[in-house]
């Protein structure tokens, strides 16, 4: 007998074992999908390890109804990483798979049982003839296809199914498996090549053409078998040519497997450099060793906007192929479709394998299966590619490591970044961390020696980093009692660019639900008396609560600084900001870029490469015009409100915008042409602002790692947030309120601070109530604490409380 290890994909906190006869289960590897018992149900397991010892308790072992998939869907190497992310993570292990495998392999198989006229006739006897018929045997006297319950509940017993099996195999019954694979399958397609007749025969015009440009096509494709649709689209009559020219013996057929394509449009991409730069060489001169050493070795590149990171990132990525192991690049989900993803697409070519939430659910089974398959070697992919099927894995670079787009915000809500450093440590790989404003906690890894410093601090070709211009809002001139959205310094910038024929990138990230209130004379935000973080108004309740601890004020407060009364709640979003361009400019071509126009890949595109050709003026937009983008006839950067993300409530508030400001600021001036940057702000003195205007990432570093330790905020503390969701606020908040006290028992003795609970910012969403509890404390500690909530002991049926290990937000 074997012993399966099973991660069940259910929410249970361990996997479970199952049994096999050793005869069934020779050629079983971990990676394959299992169908297993749970209950009274049938559910997909995914198969960890397989052992002949039994397992020391003595429950029973129940067997497993079947193997679904003939390869494994992931290699062994990955099942350590998947048990730490959901040990780490206090996920079930099964959901944590779940999660890492392409949509559409997850859902159960189905079978259908068809009885036929004679089998029906044959089963009738077949039970008469026994002493005591079961009952069962009853449904299947009557021809016709059975109802899928009845199917799922004769299926349930080992005896039934193998009696079934019998029959099937005598023609009594016919039972079809239609395992899920149905719902994304693998795609074909018709191709020729040329064949050699031998005695060349007489040929048509026709057929002559066709093989012509059947061979122009093999040239440019660099292969000799071209598919009948590019064939036809050269030639519309190559279809009725093809098949006399079959018939003749001058071509040969064959169906090949067709990768969709999800690459689309191409990104464009630059020519590989001819010397690199100093700085370049020397980056490069550390990894190349660290590379042929096979061992893990983690680096933070810290290389200004425009240093050329790309180019490091290619040629690491070269240097590891050369030497037999693969590479996997992980970019946050917004820079895709940018440069880097075309330069590497150009020089890796058909290597490359993309893995997105973008892709249909067959693409992105096409692209799991070409790296399952060894078939790709580079995977490029947004925080999701952490999990690709990649085996030997000699280089992990994740770039833009600070993007808080690395973190899952729903389902199992692990860091793409810090998964990825894992996979390297186990994997023996060397990691890169790539940004321009590395993540205060990368940052002290790197200063603490966890992490080795790589640095890049000018630009390419000198070019020099933009002049900034700071306005200070709370100066300008309002119209008609409100404040402008633009200053009249920003108004005369932008007039000044249009006129000399350049582009303006004009940017505000609104994200939007949240106001904060700023006080007009002074300009500061209310913030909490405990936590040095605004407070959030809550208009339905009139009242500005802190996200993290629960302090609240009424709206109606006074200013903490100079006790005025007169606060006003701030806020406006991109569309607003187009609509005032438009006012002030009729004749400038203006396009917008934010997530609802970038869900749609083609506009993306389209809109990418209009500014690029200057067919645009103006660009407005949010974060996702500041990435990986090269325009070079930006030179004007207008930041509308720098202050929106310092509204959030979160002790990243500062490094967040910094980075977000860092990022803008490097769009402008990247061509021949010097750039210059307005921002307009109502806190003109803050670090974050003032920082980022004089290009000084290491002060801002060392405003926040003083703040952090002060604080005891990450990296001198875990965070884990505990929210609790359910339709009746008053259980919800119950059970918060019992769980923060069960814990806080042991809270002291581990040296960990339970906060709250408090309102989650979002309290009520999509109808349920949200409430919050958050850890703070030692690694060790909040771990242990997180141990006692397995199972979610204690907790009310009607509410359900969701982990979240680090979290990135706490809305
Ligand atoms: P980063 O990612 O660090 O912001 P990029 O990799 O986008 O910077 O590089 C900026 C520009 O510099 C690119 O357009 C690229 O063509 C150019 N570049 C990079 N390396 C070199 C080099 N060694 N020589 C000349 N140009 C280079
Ligand atoms: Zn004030
Ligand atoms: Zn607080």
């Amino acid at each position: 007998m074997l012993y399966l290890e099973t991660a069940v994909a259910r929410p249970l906190p361990h996997p479970l074992t199952y049994r096999l006869p050793a005869a069934e289960g020779r050629d079983l590897r971990p990676g394959v999908r299992l169908l297993v018992p749970l209950g009274r149900e049938q559910v997909t397991g995914y198969l960890l390890a397989v052992s002949e010892t039994p397992p020391a308790a003595d429950f029973s072992v129940r067997e497993i109804i079947e193997v679904i998939d003939p390869e494994p869907l992931f290699p062994a190497a990955m099942v350590p990483f998947f048990r730490w992310l959901a040990a780490y993570y206090h996920h079930p292990i099964g959901e944590v798979i779940e999660t890492a495998l392409p949509g559409g392999l997850n859902r159960r198989s189905r079978r259908s049982i068809t009885v036929h006229d004679q089998g029906a006739r044959h089963i009738e006897a077949h039970a008469q003839g026994l002493r005591k018929p079961p009952a069962w045997m009853a449904r299947l006297q009557s021809p016709g296809r059975l109802e899928s319950a009845t199917v799922r509940s004769l299926w349930r017993a080992g005896s039934r199914r193998a009696l079934l099996r019998e029959w099937h195999e005598k023609g009594w019954i016919t039972i079809e498996e239609t395992v899920n694979r149905d719902a994304v399958r693998e795609k074909t397609e018709l191709c020729y090549a040329p064949a050699d007749p031998g005695d060349p025969p007489h040929l048509k015009p026709s057929e002559q053409k066709t093989l012509a440009i059947l061979g122009e096509l093999g040239a440019e494709q660099g292969s000799e078998w071209v598919s009948r649709r590019d064939l036809n689209k050269r030639y519309r009559g190559a279809g009725a040519a093809a098949r006399t020219l079959l018939a003749k013996g001058l071509l040969r057929a064959r169906q090949r497997r067709v990768y969709r394509d999800p690459f689309g449009q191409r990104p464009p991409c630059y020519p590989e450099p001819e010397t690199l730069t100093p700085e370049q060489t020397t980056v490069l001169a550390a990894l190349k060793p660290a590379l042929d050493r096979r061992s893990f070795a983690p680096f933070l590149l810290h290389g200004v906007t425009g240093s050329g990171k790309t180019e490091v990132y290619l040629q690491a990525t070269a240097h590891c192929l050369a030497s037999g192991r693969n590479v996997l690049l992980l970019v946050p989900e917004i820079a895709l479709a940018t440069q880097l993803e075309g330069n590497f697409l150009a020089r890796f070519g058909d290597a490359v394998a993309l893995l997105h939430s973008g892709l249909s659910q067959g693409e992105r089974l096409d692209q799991w299966l070409r790296v399952c398959r060894g078939q790709a070697r580079v995977v490029i992919g947004a925080r999701s590619a952490v999990f690709a099927p990649l085996t030997d894995i000699g280089l992990i670079i994740v770039d833009e490591e600070h993007e808080g787009s690395y973190k899952q915000d729903n389902g199992f809500l692990y860091q793409g970044r810090d998964a990825a450093v894992l996979r390297g440590r186990q994997q023996e790989a060397v990691v890169i961390l790539g940004s321009a404003t590395p993540s205060v906690v990368s940052r002290r890894h790197a200063e603490t020696g966890k992490y080795t410093l790589l640095t890049m601090k000018s630009r390419v070709a000198d070019r020099p980093l933009p002049e900034v211009t700071v306005i200070d809002l709370k100066k300008v001139p309002t119209v008609s009692g409100r404040p402008p959205l633009f200053s009249p310094q920003l108004v005369a910038a932008v007039r000044q660019t249009l006129e000399a024929g350049n582009q303006s990138l004009i940017f505000l990230n609104r994200r939007g639900y949240a106001n904060m209130m700023v006080c007009r004379d002074c300009g500061s935000a209310v913030q909490c008396r405990h936590c040095n973080i605004s407070l959030t108004l809550h208009q339905h309740n009139g009242r500005l609560v802190c996200h993290y601890c629960g302090f609240a004020l009424p709206a109606k407060t006074v200013c903490a600084t100079c006790r005025s009364t007169d606060l006003m709640a701030v806020g406006s979003g991109t569309e607003k900001v187009e609509e005032e361009l438009v006012r002030h400019f009729p004749r400038a071509r203006i396009a917008r870029l934010d997530r609802d126009i970038s869900a749609n890949r083609a506009a993306y595109m389209k809109i990418l490469h209009a500014v690029r050709n200057r067919e645009i003026d103006i660009l407005v937009g949010t974060q996702m015009i500041t990435k990986g983008h090269h325009f070079p006839h930006v030179t004007l950067v207008g930041v509308v409100w720098a202050d929106a993300g310092l509204g959030m409530p979160d002790y990243k508030a500062g490094e967040r915008t910094f980075q977000i400001l860092t990022q803008v600021f490097g769009r402008a001036g990247r061509g021949e042409k010097e750039g210059r940057v307005v921002v307009q702000t109502h806190f003109p003195e803050h670090y974050s602002i003032l920082t980022a205007r004089g290009h000084d990432y290491d002060r801002l570093y060392e405003e926040e790692i003083t703040l952090r330790r002060r604080l005891a905020y990450p990296p001198f503390s875990r965070l884990v947030n505990l929210r609790f969701e359910g339709k009746e606020e008053e259980r919800v908040r119950a059970a918060a309120r019992e769980t923060a006290d069960r814990l806080r028992v042991r809270a002291g003795k581990e040296k960990v601070a339970v906060l709250g609970p408090a309102p989650a910012p979002l309290v009520r969403l999509r109808g349920l109530y949200r409430w919050q509890v958050l850890l703070k404390g030692p690694h060790a500690g909040v771990q242990r604490l997180c141990l006692l909530l397995e199972n979610g002991v204690g907790m009310p049926a009607t509410v359900k409380m969701t982990v979240d290990v680090d979290p990135d937000s706490m809305l």
